[in-house]
């Protein structure tokens, strides 16, 4: 990766070292043929760092526009990670549903589908944010479309490790082991079990409020901060 120091690098170095550790780990504990982890938790330990990242610097930085440039980017990644690839996901199950039900998927199609979904999204039509036309061809531009349902993925690590790392940075010392227990397991069993015995049920929605209780004490803050400055 380009690395000059930036915020943005060093928690991109932090969010690969997770993939790193997982990788290293499972490696190191399971069996070849189990050593391989599923795409479900593909990007659990990535963003795990990622919140371990920003609560350190949370607890490290006293002055106020750097707290605020930190709870803007956390926020940030909240809308990138959450939103705006369950939004791909719901447009990405939707090319589907059209080729299943015989549509032909030409640009046009695609592009008003994509439209939709991402004016639904962003509240065009409630007022909340103005989406450009031009947004609507942004479709193109997304590799992952190519793949077959990979995008989601991004949503449900996100809010599984947002769960976990609460769990660890609450100093629960059980938390933490069956973390590093969790990133040993590779695809020693299904996604799913592995998370649940790491101490996140993906079939409830304890995982989700964990999440939004995050972004919503975010928010808090940069309040809380910008009525200080007013
Ligand atoms: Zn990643």
């Amino acid at each position: 990766m380009n690395y000059t120091g930036q915020y943005n690098e060093v928690s991109t170095l932090t969010h690969e070292l997770g993939h790193t550790m997982h990788s290293y780990y499972s490696n190191k504990t399971q069996p070849f043929a189990t050593a391989d982890y599923a795409t479900f938790v593909a990007e659990v330990a990535s963003t795990f760092n990622e919140v371990l990242l920003n609560d350190m610097m949370q607890k490290k930085l006293k002055d106020d526009d750097m707290r605020l440039s930190l709870l803007m980017s956390m926020l940030d990644g909240f809308k990138g990670t959450l939103f705006r690839q369950t939004q791909f996901a719901e447009f990405e199950l939707a090319i589907h549903e059209a080729a299943e039900k015989g549509t032909p998927l030409t640009g046009k199609v695609l592009t008003q589908m994509y439209g939709d979904i991402t004016r639904k999204y962003y509240g065009h039509d409630k007022g909340v944010c103005t989406v450009e036309d031009n947004v609507a061809v942004e479709w193109a531009a997304i590799p992952h479309f190519y793949m077959n349902f990979y995008v989601y993925q991004y949503s449900t690590s996100f809010v599984a490790s947002q769960a976990l790392a609460a769990k660890v940075l609450d100093g629960d010392k059980e938390a933490k082991k069956r973390y590093i227990e969790f990133i040993s397991s590779g695809g020693s069993d299904y996604p799913i079990e592995l998370l649940k015995k790491a101490g996140v049920d993906m079939t409830s929605s304890e995982p989700f409020d964990k999440t939004i209780e995050a972004m919503n004490g975010i928010m808090d803050e940069i309040e809380t901060i910008l009525d200080k400055q007013k």
